[in-house]
């Protein structure tokens, strides 16, 4: 324990509503903290329950993740469970596989079963003295000025409970969310992006465990973007959904790399930084909208040099026209390809 708010006599009581995996880890925060945790979850214990409602595919776990798992000295823990994931793989509909690295070689994000991760995060937020864990408890309402909280059980009774802070971790529809609507002033908003996804299990597929790890990701699609962990990633589904298949879009992934090569400093790719930093995200999209603007001005100022120069010398040195004709033809049509591609 590293400090006692309040002094030992009258600590702080910290009620972290959500047992999910936010809440858990919170939990270990204020509690490595000296405060006096209550977790309140609305569903039974998942390491005692037989069937756990819920997602069950995997997590993709970033340099941010494991940062806060190292905090909680859970890092290793965790990581020695997770099966690293160096690419995505793109399929075209021409059937062509295309796999592109997730950052520089070495560098990998982890698939962790995020069940287990959910179960380690409950066990270790419950070997801190100071922390107490109630599950079957959910938050019907709560009043922002007195702290007081009402918990529904299974058996319909209710409990009212009392806090000094209140922690909402009770995911994409919380109810803690919900009564901050009622105040004024209060801005909100929730955008839904037009994809959804569908998660399928493969089974008895005698592969090494990567593939079927990979299998598990490449076939997830658009995810709810706020609800993520990993915004960046928007992990593939929601930023590159649309492009991934685009030959302008894997053009402009290499370019990025290659400067990202020769200056490691100024040109950061977006995924890179978000993924194996921990830049702060509006830092990182600023820092992205700048690049862009730079990478995007000096493709330009090559292209018309290019253009230019190529015009000096054929006005130089004329070609014969017949000769050219083809080729200029299939260039144009290519040109054309990569851009409606
Ligand atoms: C398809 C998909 C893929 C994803 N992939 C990744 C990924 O690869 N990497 C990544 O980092 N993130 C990923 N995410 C995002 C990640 O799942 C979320 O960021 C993370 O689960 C959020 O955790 P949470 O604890 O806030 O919410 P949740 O995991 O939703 O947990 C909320 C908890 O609160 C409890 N609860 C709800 N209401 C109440 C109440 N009224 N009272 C008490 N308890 C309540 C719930 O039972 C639940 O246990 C993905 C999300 C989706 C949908």
């Amino acid at each position: 324990m590293e400090e006692s708010p309040g002094g030992p006599s009258q600590k702080k009581v910290v009620a972290v509503v959500g047992g999910g995996l936010v809440g858990a880890l919170n939990a270990c925060f204020f509690a490595k903290r000296g405060f006096d945790v209550e977790l309140f979850e609305t569903r039974e214990d998942i390491r005692q329950a037989k069937i756990v409602r819920g997602r069950s595919i995997n997590l993709a776990l970033s340099h941010r993740g494991r940062q806060a798992l190292k905090h909680v000295g859970m890092e290793e823990k965790i990581v020695s469970q997770g099966i690293p994931m160096h690419a995505r793989m793109i399929h075209s509909l021409s059937g062509k596989q295309s796999p592109i690295p997730y950052g520089k070689k070495g560098q990998y994000i982890l698939s962790v079963d995020r069940a287990n991760l959910n179960k380690e995060l409950l066990t270790a937020a419950e070997t801190y003295p100071n922390t107490k864990l109630n599950f079957d408890h959910k938050l019907q309402d709560w009043s922002a000025e007195t702290g007081l909280m009402t918990f529904v059980r299974s058996d319909g009774s209710k409990e009212e409970i009392e806090a000094d802070l209140i922690v909402g971790c009770d995911g994409a529809f919380s109810a803690i969310r919900k009564q901050f609507l009622r105040l004024s002033r209060f801005n909100y908003s929730q955008t839904y992006i037009p994809h959804g996804y569908m998660e399928l299990t493969i089974c008895g597929v005698r592969r090494s465990p990567d593939y079927i790890a990979w299998c598990k990701c490449a076939l997830m699609g658009g995810t709810p973007a706020h609800a993520r962990g990993v915004p960046s990633a928007g992990q593939e589904m929601n930023a590159m959904r649309a492009h991934v298949n685009s030959k302008w879009f894997l053009f402009r992934k290499h370019v990025d790399n290659l400067l990202h090569f020769l200056m490691p400093k100024t040109i950061i790719p977006l995924y890179t930084m978000v993924t194996f930093t921990r830049t702060r995200y509006h830092e990182a999209v600023e820092r992205w909208h700048w690049q862009d603007r730079v990478i995007n001005r000096g493709l330009l100022f090559s292209a018309t040099g290019a253009l230019l120069g190529g015009s000096y010398l054929l006005i130089k040195n004329p070609p014969d026209i017949n000769k050219l004709l083809v080729p200029a033809e299939k260039m144009w049509s290519r040109l054309v390809d990569l851009r409606t591609s």
